[in-house]
């Protein structure tokens, strides 16, 4: 099982902090409302979730799309 970032759209603040500390460029904030994760670039690091000022990103463990 990989692990992912997950964002909680509905609590993001769209500050885009995530976005500065992401070493994939695998979240971005592309409608200034709220980030969103690519999640075939994410590894799972946790840096955005702990950079969110907000706490609003979990990193949740997915399985493998085939
Ligand atoms: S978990 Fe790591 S790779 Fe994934 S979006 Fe956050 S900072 Fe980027
Ligand atoms: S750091 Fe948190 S609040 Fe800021 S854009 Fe990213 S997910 Fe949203």
């Amino acid at each position: 099982m990989k692990r992912k970032a997950n964002v909680n759209t509905d609590l993001c603040v769209a500050c885009g902090c995530c976005v500065k500390v992401c070493p994939k460029s695998a979240i971005s904030v592309p409608d200034g409302v709220f980030a969103v994760v690519d999640s075939t670039l994410c590894v799972g690091c946790g840096k955005c979730a702990k950079e969110c000022p907000a706490s609003v990103i979990d990193i949740v463990g997915v399985h493998d799309e085939k």
